[in-house]
């Protein structure tokens, strides 16, 4: 279907520029589709429609993975826990597997959006959007999930901080889907925080952070998340935050205010664990 064509039927033009549109049932005829000049993938839509609505970008041809029925389990395999990338985020939200083996991505889960935008997100199009104020990167980083990618002729394993290249930037070339994640079982020691300040409730972040064991990630705070390693006491490592962390201002904060927001989430997520 073309989306013009439609809107024409309706008597007005659409907001979102023309675009073909494909519905693949398998994996294999997804990434055929992928390889073309210009294709774009559409999973839960809830950021790629309104961007398309804004006319920010103005793909050939829409491939939307939503049928696609093997990328939408969760399981414990070899030890650790696969997520194909288009479980939503209320799957994630009511999964007892994820509640009891990824803690930390179970607490960030109520802090994405609203209820009705996580019955449609998807844990792969939020990762694959890297918005750096969104919650998944951040909880990635600090688990140190590995994210599996496929292309038409090839399949590859990625490191959560390596994936984050920039802002909204990430290691998927053209022609790439992201498949699954894979996050480790969380061990009886292991200690994960997830705290986040917005201005109200479903909002994005003011500032997030992810803190796993000595790994502190934040969000909201640069152009992908932000990765710190504390071990000693509370003092030295807010001196470190206070020194080494450059959040942008946004829209309604000052840099300066990010700064100290990360350092009450930093001295809370501390005292917590
Ligand atoms: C009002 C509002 C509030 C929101 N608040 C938050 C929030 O607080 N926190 C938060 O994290 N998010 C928030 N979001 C975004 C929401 O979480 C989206 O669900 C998410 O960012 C994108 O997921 P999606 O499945 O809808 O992806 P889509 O919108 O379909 O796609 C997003 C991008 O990712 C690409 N993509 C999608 N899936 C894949 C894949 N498997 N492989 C490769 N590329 C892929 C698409 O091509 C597109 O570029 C909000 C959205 C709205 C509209």
């Amino acid at each position: 279907m073309a989306g013009k064509a439609a809107g024409k039927a309706a008597g007005a033009a659409l907001k979102a520029p023309a675009f073909a549109y494909a519905k693949p049932a398998s994996l294999a005829e997804a990434l055929e589709l992928l390889a073309r000049p210009g294709a774009k993938v559409l999973a839960g839509g809830q950021s790629l429609i309104p961007s398309l609505n804004m006319r920010l970008s103005s793909p050939e041809l829409l491939v939307d993975i939503g049928s696609i029925e093997q990328l939408k389990h969760i399981e414990l395999k070899n030890g650790a826990i696969h997520i194909g990338a288009l479980v939503t985020h209320a799957s994630l939200e009511t999964s007892e597997t994820v509640r009891k083996h990824v803690p930390l991505l179970a607490q960030a889960v109520p802090h994405v959006a609203h209820a009705a935008i996580r019955n449609r997100g998807t844990l792969g199009g939020s990762l694959a959007l890297a918005d750096p104020a969104a919650e998944y990167p951040a909880v990635a980083v600090a688990l140190e999930a590995v994210f599996e990618i496929a292309g038409k002729n090839s399949t590859r394993r990625v490191g959560a901080a390596e994936f984050f290249k920039g802002l909204f930037e990430t290691d998927l070339k053209a022609g790439e889907l992201l498949t699954a994640v894979e996050f480790p079982v969380a061990k009886p020691a292991d200690k994960s925080v997830f705290l986040e300040l917005a201005r109200r409730n479903g909002d994005y972040a003011i500032v997030g952070l992810a803190a796993h064991n000595d790994r502190f990630v934040f969000l909201g705070a640069g152009d992908r998340p932000v990765q710190f390693s504390f071990r000693n006491n509370l003092e030295e490592a807010k001196a470190n935050l206070e020194a080494n962390l450059k959040p942008s201002a946004d829209l309604y904060h000052t840099a300066a205010t990010k700064l100290h927001l990360a350092g009450v989430l930093l001295e809370r997520a501390w005292n917590t664990r």
